[in-house]
């Protein structure tokens, strides 16, 4: 007879901080943000490149807000990453976790054990930040969500295609009565008919699930990895762009990355 084996969960992340959240639904709030290592996705205007492999090492925040990085090794066992999650949440301070990335949803197998017990233990509400195009692995860490912001690649802007996964993903949000947005990063690139296909693909699923267009925020030239820079959008272009996705579903705003002009990480 062989011996039973389990496999104690871990989990390769990039780092564990508090900060406050800049972008869509959630922006101005404070957040325990989580963000894991390793994306599928090679988006153009990514601004976190440095997560798409897993390195050897994460960064810890000592106290919340405050930079005070510890390094530890990767991969990190899940009773250490709730101890990191306990220290950061100090009484009245946060309004929820994020997990962040990268792509969480790599993940599945350590946050179906991880996130029951970070939930009842901090009694913070938990958000998942995703590219939208994984919903097999979403349907199975649901029940342990409270709330959404889904990215809707763009091709034109992105350079990434994934339609009817974001369809599916979204009406699985919406069923299983999330707290669901939906984020679309916004370049001079646009194609305005790619705009008028998402503002129907979410209204298909619900037109009363917000949109948030977010101007590209232009990388450094040390950053950039494709031949041509993405641009932000001009003024007119995103006046037009908003009244044309209004035609067909109500709540669409525009807004950049705020955390970037906090100086936040
Ligand atoms: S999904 Fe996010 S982390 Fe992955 S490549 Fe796109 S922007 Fe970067």
């Amino acid at each position: 007879m062989t011996a039973k084996t389990t496999v104690k969960p871990t989990a390769r992340l990039i780092e564990v901080f508090s900060a406050i959240q800049g972008e869509g639904l959630n922006v101005g709030t404070r957040q325990i943000f989580i963000r894991f290592a390793l994306c599928d996705l090679r988006c153009h205007f990514c601004d976190s490149a440095h997560t798409w492999n897993a390195p050897a090492t994460c960064k810890v925040e000592r106290s919340p807000g405050l930079r005070d990085f510890e390094i530890h090794s990767n991969p990190v066992p899940l009773p250490i990453l709730i101890e990191w999650v306990q220290r950061q949440n100090l009484p009245c301070l946060h309004d929820s976790i994020s997990l962040t990335g990268g792509e969480p949803l790599l993940h599945v197998p350590f946050l179906k054990e991880f996130l029951p017990q970070v939930r009842s233990l901090t009694n913070l509400p938990v958000y998942l930040e995703t590219g939208g195009h994984r919903p097999e692995q979403l349907a199975t860490i649901v029940p342990y969500l409270d709330s959404v912001g889904m990215d809707l690649k763009l091709p034109s802007v992105s350079g990434e295609s994934h339609w009817q996964e974001h369809a599916k993903f979204l009406q699985l949000c919406f069923e299983s009565h999330l707290d669901i947005f939906v984020k679309i990063i916004i370049s001079q690139n646009t194609d305005p008919a790619e705009l008028q296909r998402s503002a129907l693909l979410v209204a298909d699923v619900s037109p009363d699930i917000p949109i948030f267009l977010q101007p590209v925020t232009p990388l450094p030239p040390s950053a950039q990895f494709t031949p041509t820079p993405v641009l932000a959008p001009t003024p007119e272009q995103v006046l037009m762009w908003q009244a044309l996705m209004k035609k067909f579903v109500p709540h669409v705003r525009v807004i950049p990355q705020t955390h970037k002009m906090l100086n936040q990480l």
